[in-house]
């Protein structure tokens, strides 16, 4: 494969490899040219070689850039917290970004396309924390520091701006709490502001209060296009967002920084039906198509979206989550078949 483009696999743990290969296998079918460099994470690696992250992955996502990736498991005891955290640190993957559209007819919910851009470096998750003693209790107080640096929000929020670009998207909500956290969150809103200007005529920008925009996005999903937010209110609304188009096991992730990006499921490793054949591929598909678009390969990842909404829509071979009785390539297959 001369033009294949390198991309580092990791086949993950629980249902990781049931549904990275039922994605391989789409993507290929899809016609695009990757040269796939598979590698070891989590409790896979760390039973073949005693390190849940192996310095060759590291060096194979070091090399390619692009990593689609199954889910990790991480042993207490490993040494790390979490070997997803550990990934999107030793990257600096600052940019979480969780599309969620409509797929499943008869929802609750029509006509939701929104791509949340989520910070995840800094904000109440920069793990600045500690107790505070007084008298004779150790645990008396418990601070959290929430940190915002310009630079930090100036990234993450460029970032968003030029993905409502590069996506044909019109609007760019930032989702702030600057009318109680004044410095932090002002901090964020007016880095905002600032650069809003570079987008006007192209990118309509919109502020609104992270409890406004908690409900109106029950109220009114439709009115969203693209959000950007802090950590904390991405971490909480990016699942609230899932919730609106049926739940974690359609959401795709990606995770993108200057050097590096992973694309994953947001679900984890299901160990309650691993190894038996029935997991639902659809979030692990989704985030290969956003691989696709990260490089280049739009076309592809549009005929792909298509074969399994088409799938998805019509309902007859699909996973158990789904209302079907399909195993994994079952579905994997029928979305094949729908490639044009
Ligand atoms: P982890 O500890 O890795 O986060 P978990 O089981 O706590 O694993 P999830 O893996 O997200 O959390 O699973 C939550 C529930 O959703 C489980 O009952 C699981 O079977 C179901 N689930 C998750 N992903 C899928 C999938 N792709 N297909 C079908 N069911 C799924």
């Amino acid at each position: 494969m001369s033009d294949a483009i390198p991309v580092t696999l990791i086949p993950g743990d629980g249902i990781g490899p049931e549904i990275v290969s039922a994605t391989v296998r789409i993507v290929e079918a899809a016609g695009a040219r990757i040269d796939w460099d598979r590698q070891l994470a989590g409790m896979a690696a760390l039973n073949a070689v005693g390190d849940p992250m192996p310095v060759a992955t590291l060096e194979s996502i070091e090399r390619t850039g692009v990593a689609l990736k199954g889910p990790l498991e991480t042993q207490l005891g490993s040494g790390y917290r979490s070997v997803n955290v550990a990934l999107r640190m030793r990257f600096d993957l600052f940019a979480n970004v969780r599309p969620a559209r409509t797929l499943v007819p008869n929802g609750r919910y029509s006509g939701v396309d929104i791509i949340l851009v989520r910070e995840n470096t800094e904000g109440l998750y920069s793990g600045v924390e500690h107790y505070v003693k007084i008298g004779n209790d150790d645990h008396a107080a418990a601070e959290s520091v929430a940190i915002i640096t310009r630079a930090g929000a100036e990234r993450v929020i460029r970032f968003a701006f030029e993905h409502a670009v590069a996506r044909g998207r019109k609007k760019l909500t930032l989702v702030h709490k600057a009318n109680i956290l004044k410095l932090s969150q002002g901090l964020f809103l007016e880095t905002g502001r600032a650069m809003a200007r570079d987008y006007a005529g192209r990118v309509q920008f919109e502020e609104r209060i992270v409890d406004a925009a908690a409900m109106q996005l029950v109220m009114a999903p439709e009115s969203f296009d693209v959000i950007v937010t802090t950590n904390l209110f991405g971490d909480i609304l990016s699942d609230e967002i899932s919730g609106l188009v049926g739940g974690l096991g359609l959401a795709p992730g990606a995770n993108i920084g200057e050097e590096a990006a992973i694309f994953e499921a947001v679900h984890g490793t299901a160990p309650d039906i691993a190894d038996q054949g029935i997991a639902n591929p659809s979030a692990l598909v989704l985030a290969a198509c956003l691989m696709l678009d990260h490089i280049g390969h739009e076309a592809c990842a549009g005929r792909i979206r298509e074969a399994l909404e088409t799938t998805i829509r019509e309902g007859q071979t699909v996973t158990r989550d789904l209302g079907g009785s399909a195993g994994t390539h079952a579905f994997a297959d029928s979305i094949i078949a729908r490639l044009t």
